[in-house]
This record gives C-alpha cells, structure tokens and sequence, in this order.
C-alpha cells in the first residue's frame, strides 16, 4: 500500500493502538496505517516472560523521569514506557486485570455515556477468548487470550491461604461480578511467553492488503487545514528525513498517556497561555490538555525467607488481592500483589531469598500534570504526577502496608517466614512509617487521565473519544481515562482501543 495517502492513520502501536487498528482495520475495507516511533521486530527478551525487566532502561525504553516530587522525599521517578510495536504491553508485567464494575459507572455518571459496565463488558467479551471459556462475563471468540497459570507457585498458595485467614474472601475471577477478595490473575502469557499485542493483534493484519504499519517513524506533529480546524495529517521523522502523510477520514492519536497530550500540544491544541509562551500557533484552546496526570503507587513489605524460595514457573506475581482500606468505603481501594522476589525500594537492600507483599493504592486522589519544556518534539515534557500531594493518598498507604503485615505474620505463612526485612522492625510507629512511605513508594507504571474524556470544560475528548475543538481527530489510549480503573491498567487501555474503532464505525458492543 502507498502511503502518500491513507483513510486512518493511528499513532501509537502500544496496547491501545494494536487493539484499534485490529478492529478498524478486520472491520472496513478503508485503508489504515499504523505508525510507530520505536522498531517492529521484537527481540527475544520480550517474548520470554520471565525476561520483561530486562525491556527497562533499554533502547525499547523511553526512559522518562518525573520532576522532584516535593510530597514524597524530593526524589525523581524513572517512567519507562515501551518504545516498540506492542508498546507498554511489550514491557509490562503481563497481569490482566480490568478493574471494577464502578469504575466505569463512574465514568458515565461524569457524563462519558455509553461507557458505563454493562457497555464495556460488552467490549471485554467482544475482545477476549477465555481459558477456560465464554460466560456472562467472559468472551470466546475474540482475539485476545488471557489465561491464569497453569502451574500455581506454592508461595501463591500460601500467600492466598494467609488472606483467607486474614478474613478475606476467596475471589475466583476478579474479571467477572466483583473484584473484591483474594484470587489467581489472569495473565497475558501463552506457554511460558509472553503475549503481546502486537503478537496477539497486528501480527494478523500483516497479510491484509487495507493495512500497513510502519515503524522508527517518530510523529512530530499533527497538520490541518488552511483554516486550521481539521486534521488533514502527520508530519513524521523517518530515517533522519522529515515527511508528511495525509489523511482522507481521520488521525486517531494512541501515543499513550504521556506522549498522546504532548502531541497535542506540539500541533496547538492546549491550553493557550502555555503554547503561546513557547511560540506555538494555537490551533484549538483546550486548557485541560495535559491536566488530571494521576498513578498507581506501591510499597514493598519484604520478608526474608527461611526455605529456598524455588524459581518462578511463569511470572513474578501470580495472585493478588483487592480490598477497602476502610470497610464503610463501598468500593476497594487497595491492590495487594503478591510476589516471589524481594520488591526494590529505595534505601534498602533486602537479601536475594525474598519475598514481597506490596500494597498499592488503585484509587489515588492526587493530580499533577505534563506541560511542555520547549516546542522541539525531540525535547521531553515535564512530568509532575504530584505524587501524595493529598494526604488521603498516604493514609490509603498506609493501611495497606497493615493489612500486608496481617498478612505477612499469618500462620500460612510461617513455613516460608523468617523475619520482615522492608520497612522493618524500625518502622513500628507512625512517623517513621510515613516517612518509610514518602522515600520509598515507587510508581507502578500506570499513569492515566491527561487527555480526559467528559462532557466538561476540563476534558479533552468527548465520550465518542472526538478532541475539543477541531474536527478529523480522536485519542483513544489511557490518557482518556477520567478517573484510573482500580487494578492494573493494560485491559482498560486494550478496551478503550477496541472501542474507539467501534466508535469511528459506528458500531460498538453497546449498540
Ligand atoms: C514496566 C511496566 C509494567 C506494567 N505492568 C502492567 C501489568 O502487569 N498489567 C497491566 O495491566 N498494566 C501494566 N502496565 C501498564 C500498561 O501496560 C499500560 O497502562 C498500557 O500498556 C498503556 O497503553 P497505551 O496504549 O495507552 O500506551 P502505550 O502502550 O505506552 O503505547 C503508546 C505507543 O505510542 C508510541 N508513541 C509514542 N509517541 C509516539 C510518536 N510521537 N510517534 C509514534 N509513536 C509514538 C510508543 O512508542 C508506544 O508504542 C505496566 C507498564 C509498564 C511500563
């Protein structure tokens, strides 16, 4: 296929753009391109399940950095974000989790109509085949194939047994009626690899004479009309050259939450004040661009083993559980993983035969920001999640390490426990826990929500996922989450891909 001219270009090849570019491009006979910064051959360590921390810090790494975080010890945080065809699900941890029901009635009591559950659920089942199969919750027939292990670690098992005796409830699928409780995860992995989605999804399209992809393009900046207020297409560089595509129906930004509100910015569509400082034309004036940054944070509580803890059979966490962090709350807030290696954290260096019970915050109220550093598109923005700015955030933090430390002192556990290492006997009282918090809490690799869809003056795309302002042009990635799903990220951005192409045909699960 020429590429002069297209109908679609997507920009953006991570989870969210595979995912999109399947459906349009298996549904139409318009012609699409998919256009990725990073390469399109994947090296070995991304198909090896076990080798994904390898992916971090590597040339398929974008290796970003927040600022100073002032609200938690004044540290910087690396961000790495996949740089490959497959995107962030090329170097992620594999866990397939969609969230809770109400996260995504939230998102239509915001104004975001037709993204309530029962319209996503329908979308989740279009999307996925299940092992062991299709019910009311769970699809058969779609392309995407999450699975739970099938050789359980016995430190699962005993991490699982000790929740039960904690008083919590056995969850045997936290993808279908509710998420609370403790269970197995499903998992993106086949036979001890790692699926990805531009294995799981573009690999197939490769064949189809409407779809062509091409890779090591950076996208530079979006162009428009002679009355600057229709996409008309992207300007990319490729192999040192600058070029430019044009598209006839519409650009569908899928750079992930990151770079999706940088390259609105670069091409005008921001807020006006912040562009106009840096010498940028203002094509559309959307203040909310870049705006409602927001995270998942953890924190490790470590235990020294006192048996040899036996290589992971498929991948570093294979259980979890979902909990409030105040049981009058209708709605968990907190994600406890359970893992067979000692979790990094700051400021401590924990022996090798490890394990980690790491609560995480999936309902987190502080907000930052991405705003631009300069109007070169090499020059990376500043990133300012403004990490546990509100206190309700580290309180949240706080309770999950107590429930972790219940836990982690339960009776089946006690064959494998020999003493906790992360924070540590140290940390018994409450300031000392706080500031173990504010120095050690890392990122768990999920921000979300700078490009928000809602009905409001602050969002970014309507809930057809179509950008304010300007006509032939939507995002569809994480950024357009108004509020994060509570667990982890990669099957919302998956669906809000999939849906986004419903959307641009007219056709979706909720129809
Ligand atoms: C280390 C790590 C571990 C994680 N673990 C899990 C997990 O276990 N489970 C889970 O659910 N979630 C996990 N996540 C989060 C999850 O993977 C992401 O939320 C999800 O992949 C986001 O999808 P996306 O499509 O929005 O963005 P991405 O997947 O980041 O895709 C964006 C794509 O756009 C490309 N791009 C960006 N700018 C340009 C440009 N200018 N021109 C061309 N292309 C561009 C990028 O190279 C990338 O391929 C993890 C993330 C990381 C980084």
């Amino acid at each position: 296929m020429a590429v002069g001219s297209v109908d679609y270009i997507i920009i953006g090849a991570g989870s969210s753009g595979c995912a999109l570019a399947h459906r349009l491009a298996t549904s139409t006979i318009a012609s699409v391109l998919l256009i990725e910064a990073g390469p399109g051959v994947l090296p070995h360590m991304v198909r090896d399940a076990s080798s994904w921390p390898l992916m971090l810090k590597s040339e398929y790494d974008w290796q970003y950095r927040t600022v100073r975080q002032k609200h938690s010890a004044d540290r910087e945080f690396d961000w790495p974000r996949g740089r490959i065809v497959g995107g962030c699900s090329a170097m992620n941890g594999m866990v397939y989790l969609r969230g809770a029901p109400s996260d995504y009635d939230e998102w239509e009591q915001q104004g975001c109509r037709g993204w309530g559950y029962q319209n996503v659920l329908k979308e989740f089942r279009s999307l996925e085949s299940y092992h062991p199969g299709g019910s009311k919750y769970r699809g058969d027939s779609g392309p995407l194939h999450p699975r739970k292990i099938a050789t359980q670690h016995p430190l699962s098992s005993a991490m699982i047994e000790a929740a039960l005796e904690c008083g919590h409830r056995l969850n045997p699928d936290f993808n279908a009626v509710a998420i609370e409780g403790v269970g197995w995860n499903d998992l993106m992995i086949k036979d001890g690899r790692r699926v990805d989605l531009g294995t799981a999804l573009i690999d197939p399209l490769r064949i189809r004479d409407n779809f062509s992809v091409l890779t090591d393009a950076v996208v530079t900046r979006l162009l428009f009309d002679r009355a600057g207020t229709r996409v008309r297409g992207i300007e990319h560089e490729y192999g040192g050259q600058l070029a430019t595509i044009l598209a006839d129906q519409e650009v569908i930004v899928c750079a992930g939450a990151l770079d999706s509100p940088r390259l609105l910015m670069l091409s005008g569509i921001g807020p006006a004040a912040e562009l106009e400082k840096l010498g940028i034309d203002v094509v559309a004036d959307v203040p909310g661009v870049g705006k409602n940054l927001h995270d998942h944070l953890l924190i490790g509580v470590v235990y020294e083993a006192k048996v040899p803890i036996a290589p992971i059979n498929v991948n570093v966490t294979e259980a979890c559980l979902f909990a409030r962090s105040d049981p009058r709350s209708t709605q968990c807030d907190v994600e406890i993983s359970f893992v067979h290696e000692p979790m990094f954290s700051p400021g401590f260096n924990p022996p090798s035969n490890s394990y980690s019970i790491i609560p995480g915050i999936v309902k987190p109220q502080s907000r930052g920001s991405i705003t631009l550093a300069s109007s070169d598109p090499a020059s990376p923005a500043i990133l300012d999640p403004n990490y546990l700015h509100d206190e309700a955030d580290l309180r949240c933090l706080l309770r999950g390490i107590e429930m972790s430390r219940e836990i982690g002192m339960a009776d089946a556990l006690s064959e494998w426990r020999l003493r906790e290492v992360v924070p540590g006997p140290r940390t018994a009282d409450k300031e000392t826990l706080e500031q173990f918090v504010r120095s050690s809490v890392c990122t768990w690799f999920h921000p979300v929500g700078t490009c928000k869809m809602g009905i409001g003056s602050d969002s970014v795309v309507d809930p057809e996922l179509r950008v304010r302002g300007v006509e032939g042009l939507r995002v569809a990635d994480a950024s357009v989450m108004p509020s994060i799903v509570s667990a982890n990220t990669n099957a919302a951005s998956i669906m809000i891909g999939w849906r986004g192409a419903g959307l641009i045909l007219g056709r979706h699960e909720s129809d």
